[in-house]
């Protein structure tokens, strides 16, 4: 194996062990929760051995590096999920790789997600993206849509042509009440997450925890954690 591969199946290896732990831990079968590696800040080559040691799910946030970086990478067997903030007039590239758009947080980015997922002739599936830290209407400050405001969001991506509604995500806030208690955060998650599905029953997904939370997140019943540094390692810059 080269440096890197090690590397990276040692990384591996350590969060494997942590989501196992904190299944076990929470009564839950590790077969409930998907590990998606967030390759931002990173090359195609990593990406590439993540595929070879078995990673079947990765993550970006920003369609520049992700569009070529996806192209790069169309032979493996991958499903790719966008998880930032998303402009609209990038929906049309990103509708062209992307399996799941995990930050769904206000109508007008549906309806154009909705177009160019007809227009590609695909299905995208839909997280909605939940600020904890809006107020009840609000849009957070990092994107995401309050609490408030999911059910008609989510009504709206159900009946979209184009898109499927798979269920929510969120970030653990940095401010607000949910500040510094991200077991609580992804608690309000999931209940949230259970009043969707009395209206939508296959929106089955909940988007939770990130390298430095994982098992709080896992705790909370989240199906999939979003892991990036203790996968990849420290990233070079912001991202
Ligand atoms: C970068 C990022 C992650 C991964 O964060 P780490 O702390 O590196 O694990 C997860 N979710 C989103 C939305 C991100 O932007």
């Amino acid at each position: 194996m080269t440096d890197r591969k090690t590397e990276l199946a040692a990384n591996l290896a350590k969060v494997e062990e942590r989501i196992a732990a904190a299944c076990e831990a929470a009564g839950r079968g590790r077969g409930e929760v998907t590990l998606i590696v967030v390759t931002k800040t990173y090359p195609a080559s990593d990406v590439r051995i993540l595929a070879e040691l078995g990673v079947r799910h990765v993550a970006e946030n920003r369609d520049q590096d992700a569009a070529p970086k996806a192209a790069a990478c169309a032979d493996l067997p991958l499903k790719w999920h966008f998880v930032g903030q998303l402009q609209t007039n990038k929906v049309r590239s990103v509708v062209g790789y992307a399996d799941v758009v995990q930050s769904v947080d206000r109508a007008r980015l549906v309806t154009a997600l909705s177009k160019e997922a007809v227009r590609a002739g695909r299905e995208v599936g839909c997280l909605l993206q939940v600020a904890l830290d809006a107020g009840e209407s609000a849009r957070g400050e990092r994107g995401g849509v309050a609490p408030g405001g999911i059910e008609e969001l989510a009504g709206l991506v159900a009946e979209s042509p184009g898109l499927r509604l798979d269920g929510l995500m969120t970030v653990a806030p940095l401010t607000g009440e949910y500040a510094g208690r991200e077991r609580a955060a992804f608690e309000r998650l999931m209940d949230l997450s259970t009043d969707l599905r009395r209206a939508h029953p296959a929106a089955t997904m909940v988007s939770a925890g990130m390298s430095a939370d994982l098992e709080k997140a896992v705790a909370a019943g989240a199906t999939h954690v979003r892991v990036g540094t203790a996968v990849l390692g420290v990233r070079p810059r912001l991202g």
